[in-house]
């Protein structure tokens, strides 16, 4: 270690920038610290300024955790706020600021930079006006707030339902206001996929927020009557008194501009896993950085209070000669939204596929403590796991209570790298009022264990269509009663109680496609079936899942499989008693004659088809819609796709 003095200048003192100062402190005394802020206040709790509008922290003096007094004194930093800095110099080791309205400079031996982002604000006309509100600081909340006061204002719009939005809709609900909040893309809380956040959009109707999905607004104007309205691309014009705008942020450090750091395209600072600049002995951190996506190794910019937090520390570790490095970030984050809680860590579906991995998901659907003691709730999980050894990629809650815990453990499960075994396997807390002696997560190894060991062949709602225009029958194991409040059309209704007296109802030639309410009864049925000789799939998450990815599409729940449309007979392929690898090479032949969107089914004994088989689908593009292990026999379902790539790189709002 090095106890040298230093002359350390810090630029940002709220999240980033107070953590490093704070840390590099208890690291070294005679470092000589100057952290500079362009606001009045440092190490403030911008995460807590939503819940300060809607009353939930009553106090404003809640929000603000340091003064630049009681930081100086506890770690002997010299704060500079209201100060800002306007260039830095790195070939003299200098940065010139502003203060009280003078420009000077400040030599450092290290520069640490973490100015976090600024609310991304468009050319939208009208935007200036001063009814558009965006939230980033104290004064920012202390504007709105008094607006609604002074104002009497009774209604609301929130532009952009990332978490920022969709805790404005709340808070502002709260005090009262009528709210619509209105999102471009065709879903709320884009960290999680359409069909998990479906519930958020569901929830937020509930309590009284409009919400209007793909739709964006084209400009603000004044109206006569002293009112407000925005008017939205599909000509819809929304009044209103107060608008506050979240549609995203951009890393705020137009000041390095000619500095010679480096940068990439959107402004994000470039930085190694020291979290080193290009120039040496200057650091960056937080919302301004670019870092690595810890499970894609993807470079995006997430934009999250405790990766900017930990870097804090690693830059100071760093610069005391300690050897720290920043694995990266993988986006944990949670929302609440009214009783409703959504949480997201490591990958979905989109920046999976973004990233070119193959991946299989489950969804459950469990009560978050034991059902028979009082105010259990349901609560939904998703998990996005490799196909070829369970590691967990990323995963998805939903619920009123304990989703916090889940995604936590979610969390420290993806970045261990640890599989949906271990989630199987894990030892959790358990007493009726916190859990259940089966927690929903184990639940969710369970399931996602049958789904790679093939015991459980699952299908998604994005497939039933197909499935059911190649030929599969579709099954509900659900009682009558759930039958009649709402069914996949063209489903035979045949109660998991009674199915093994009515196999004979089912054609023995076609495969099944089973599904009941949450995916549980749809597993007993497929075990059922699959030990008759059928050939059958379970429809992932049940009914429940198929609803809400039906109608997040815009589509009404029950679809219409019309019993004219066009049904083929699947392809079936006996390959029992030929080795590898010539039960894939006919598969592939099979899928060569196939039409576009045709399933091939096939059948093997080989004990190496089933791995054999998954990489040529991740080879090959094609979609491995099944694929189950019963007495030694492989039966596998093929779809034919010809590869599409998408790509890009994610961007929280
Ligand atoms: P900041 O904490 O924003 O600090 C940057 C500081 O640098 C600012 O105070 C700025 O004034 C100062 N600065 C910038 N440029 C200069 C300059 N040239 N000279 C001097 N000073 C400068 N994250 C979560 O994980 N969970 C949440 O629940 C959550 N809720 C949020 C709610 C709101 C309303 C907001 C706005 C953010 C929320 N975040 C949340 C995000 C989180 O606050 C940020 O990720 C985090 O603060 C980033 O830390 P940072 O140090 O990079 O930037």
């Amino acid at each position: 270690m090095n106890f040298q003095s230093k002359k350390i200048v810090v630029v940002g003192g709220v999240a980033g920038g107070a953590s490093f100062a704070a840390r590099m402190r208890r690291l070294d005394e005679s470092a000589n610290i100057v952290m500079f802020e362009r606001g009045e206040y440092i190490s403030f709790a911008n995460c807590g300024l939503p819940y300060h509008i809607g009353g939930d922290i009553s106090q404003r003096s809640q929000l603000i955790l340091q003064t630049p007094e009681s930081f100086n004194t506890r770690f002997n930093v010299d704060v500079r706020t209201k100060t800002e800095v306007i260039g830095v110099n790195t070939s003299r080791k200098c940065v010139t600021f502003v203060s009280n309205g003078s420009v000077s400079e400040e030599d450092y031996d290290y520069l640490i930079l973490s100015p976090g982002a600024l609310p991304v604000v468009p050319a939208t006309e009208g935007v200036g006006n001063h009814r558009v509100f965006t939230l980033r600081t104290i004064p920012d909340t202390d504007k709105i707030i008094r607006f609604i006061q002074n104002g009497n204002i009774g209604d609301a719009l929130v532009v952009g339902g990332g978490f920022i939005g969709l805790e404005m809709a709340e808070n502002l609900r709260q005090r009262g206001l009528e709210v619509t909040l209105v999102e471009a893309s065709d879903q709320l809380f884009s960290p999680m996929d359409p069909e998990m956040a479906y519930t958020v959009n569901q929830h937020l109707k509930a309590n009284g927020v409009k919400v209007i999905l793909g739709d964006s607004v084209q400009s603000f104007s004044e109206t006569e009557n002293g009112k407000f309205a925005a008017l939205l691309q599909s000509g819809t014009a929304v009044k209103t008194s107060l608008v506050i705008l979240a549609i995203g942020v951009r890393p705020d450090t137009q000041f390095l501009s000619g500095s010679g750091i480096r940068t990439n395209s959107r402004g994000a600072i470039i930085v190694n896993d020291q979290l080193q600049t290009n120039v040496e002995q200057v650091f960056a951190l937080g919302d301004a950085v670019e870092i690595t996506q810890l499970v894609s190794g993807a470079r995006v910019t997430i934009p999250l209070a405790g990766p900017a937090n930990r870097q804090g520390r690693i830059v100071a570790d760093n610069i005391a000669g300690f050897d720290s490095k920043y694995r990266g970030t993988q986006a944990t984050s949670i929302c609440k939204m009214f009783d409703l809680t959504a949480a997201v860590t490591g990958l979905n579906e989109k920046t999976a596929k973004a990233a070119e991995l193959q991946f299989l998901k489950s969804y459950t659907h469990s009560a978050n403590h034991a059902s028979y003691y009082p105010g259990a709730s349901l609560m939904s999980v998703k998990l996005i796991f490799s196909p070829e050894d369970g590691v967990i990629l990323g995963g998805q809650v939903t619920g009123k209570e304990g989703v916090d815990k889940r995604v936590d453990l979610l969390a420290t499960a993806v970045r261990n790298r640890l599989t949906i075994y271990d989630l199987a396997d894990s030892e959790l807390a358990y007493a009726p009022p916190y859990g259940s002696a089966k927690d929903p997560l184990n639940i969710a190894g369970f399931v996602a264990q049958n789904i790679l060991n093939h015991i459980s062949p699952v299908c998604y709602s994005e497939q039933v269509k197909h499935l059911f225009q190649n030929g599969y029958q579709i099954l509900d194991v659900r009682t009558k009663r759930e039958f009649g409040h709402g069914r996949i059309e063209g489903a035979l209704n045949i109660p998991i109680d009674e199915l093994r007296n009515r196999l004979n109802e089912l054609d023995g030639k076609r495969p099944v496609l089973v599904y009941c309410q949450v995916g549980l009864r749809g597993h007993l049925g497929v075990r059922i079936l699959l030990q008759n000789r059928f050939r059958a799939v379970n429809l992932s998450g049940g009914y429940k899942t198929y609803k809400a990815y039906q109608e997040s599409l815009g589509k009404e729940s029950i679809i219409t499989l019309k019993t004219t449309e066009k049904k083929t007979e699947p392809v079936i392929i006996n390959a029992c008693g030929l080795q590898c690898p010539q039960p894939v090479n006919k598969l592939g032949e099979a899928i060569g004659e196939a039409e576009e969107g045709e399933i091939v089914e096939i059948l093997a004994n080989d004990q190496a088809f089933a791995s054999n088989l998954s990489s040529w689908c991740a080879k090959t593009g094609n979609l491995l819609i099944s694929l189950a292990a019963e007495k030694g026999v492989y039966n596998a379902a093929v779809q034919k796709r010809t590869v599409t790539k998408e790509s890009g790189s994610e961007e929280r709002k």
